[in-house]
């Protein structure tokens, strides 16, 4: 998402759309269009100073009310612009860890920082719309960080009833499908663990029956990975897992990452698994 097509977008509905960056060709209607499962616009919320963290209030009553999301897309479109901040080690409540990385991509170069954007834009209007408040790391793919220690407080300042992750993996061309990652004890997330693991099932059912992509043929079991070496959760105080929501060096799984309808199905799917988790 480029810089002037962010700062253009003033408001915060999804009723305004500019095109997403990956098809430069498409122009702006006059009249939104409403979204359209062949060709949805991802829906954008104002970016804040230097592609921040922002927080964003309900655009609808509903199962949600009342409620306050982290949503998190990992890495960032500039990260790899800026190797000394980027590199720079963070203790991530067990052991120093590089405050981000670039993230991975597909063959053909689309970036995962990219991916993980459009799908959290599309989860934050879903959350919105069911009456939650949400509360992004970053609202904009032209920056550089958050360092992933800056990512955890964001959501334990905002006491989020729940905090998702998003990503996609780089995991063995052979190999495909999702995973959930959730957290183990390690002080400061003690009191999350039991919750996070409740969001990653509810997550996980949700991911599969919403999206139909497998679960992960080599990271975890039935879609679910523990994992103690991220800042993410590894600090903490809130519900929280990860999402990788495919593998971007599997050719079946870069076609589906690519696809705006498929961004927007895989955010619904989240939506839900949050919705049925926050119901709870
Ligand atoms: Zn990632």
């Amino acid at each position: 998402m480029s810089p002037s097509a962010l700062s253009a977008s003033t408001a915060a509905s999804p009723s305004a759309l500019p095109p997403p960056a990956s098809s430069p060709g498409v122009r702006r209607s006059p009249s939104p269009p409403a979204r359209s499962p062949a060709r949805p616009l991802i829906p954008t919320v104002p970016a804040a100073a230097g592609g921040g963290p922002g927080t964003f209030g309900p655009t609808g009553p509903g199962p949600l009310n009342g409620k306050v999301v982290a949503i998190d897309p990992g890495h960032n479109g500039r990260n790899y612009a800026d190797p000394s901040y980027i590199n720079q080690q963070v203790f991530n409540g067990r052991e120093p860890e590089a405050c981000d990385t670039t993230g991975t991509q597909t063959d053909s170069g689309y970036t995962e920082s990219e991916f993980n954007f459009n799908v959290a834009q599309y989860l934050t209007a879903d959350l919105r719309d069911e009456g939650a408040t949400v509360v992004l790391t970053r609202t904009s793919d032209d920056g550089v960080g958050p360092c992933v220690t800056d990512r955890a407080a964001i959501g334990n300042n905002a006491h989020a009833s729940a905090a998702v992750s998003i990503h996609a993996d780089g995991g063995p061309t052979g190999g495909r499908g999702f995973a959930i990652l959730e957290p183990v004890a390690d002080g400061p997330n003690d009191a999350i663990i039991g919750r996070s693991q409740t969001l990653g099932t509810d997550l996980r059912n949700a991911f599969a029956s919403g999206t139909g992509e497998p679960v992960s043929s080599y990271d975890g079991t039935d879609g679910i990975q523990a994992r103690d070496d991220l800042g993410g959760t590894n600090l903490s105080t809130v519900p929280k897992v990860f999402v990788e929501c495919a593998n971007m060096r599997n050719a079946a799984d870069a076609a589906l990452v690519v696809s705006s309808a498929w961004q927007a199905r895989a955010a619904l799917a989240i939506a839900n698994g949050l919705t049925t988790f926050l119901s709870g």
